[in-house]
């Protein structure tokens, strides 16, 4: 388990301006963390911090890959990320409900860790819908699949409600990936 002292943003120590913090986020960033979703992955992540007497303006900006399943073939794709994200500080020793991007930190402790936050907004930047370009899915694995959806919509012929399965025995890249799988 990874140390992640490193990413505390300690705001007691820092003069009343403007700083930048800069990470690399790697393999071991996201083994580091508990229930992360992500396993490998290479970012540069800037945090620039404005601080105020009363508040902290932080401006984040990642910029990297991370390796995902393919919606499509399940096998591991690179995801391009590219995060600009601002979180706004207040200093306080009440306890107040943080929401997305407004966080309350104690005025007597001063620190905020950031590596949940780094975390959570490459997450948000993953698209829905993620796979590989064109034409380069794992073949081997679109054809099992393909079986399998197409003995489903078989069973399921009746079935005019059924969109979903409907929709990928019409959708030309599959008639494209599956002739690839058949002139092998
Ligand atoms: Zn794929």
């Amino acid at each position: 388990m990874a140390n992640l002292d490193r990413y505390n943003i300690i705001f007691k120590s820092l003069e009343v301006g403007n700083h930048t913090f800069e990470y690399e986020l790697d393999n071991d960033f996201f083994k580091s963390l508990d229930n992360s979703e992500i396993e490998e992955g290479k970012l540069n992540a800037v945090v620039t911090v404005q601080k105020h007497e009363e508040n902290a303006q932080l401006t984040l900006q990642i910029t990297g890959t991370v390796q995902i399943p393919c919606d499509r073939c399940l096998d591991a794709m690179t995801q391009t990320i590219e995060v600009n994200e601002e979180l706004f500080i207040h200093f306080t020793d009440k306890s107040e409900e943080d929401t997305d991007n407004t966080l309350f930190v104690s005025d007597s402790r001063g620190t905020l860790n950031i590596a949940w936050h780094l975390y959570e907004f490459i997450v948000l930047a993953i698209p829905i819908v993620h796979t590989h370009p064109h034409g380069e899915c794992n073949v081997a694995m679109m054809d099992k699949y393909n079986q399998y959806v197409v003995r489903n919509i078989g069973e399921n012929q009746n079935n005019d409600d059924d969109v979903t399965k409907e929709s990928y025995r019409t959708d030309p890249r599959w008639d494209a990936l599956k002739n690839i799988s058949n002139n092998n």
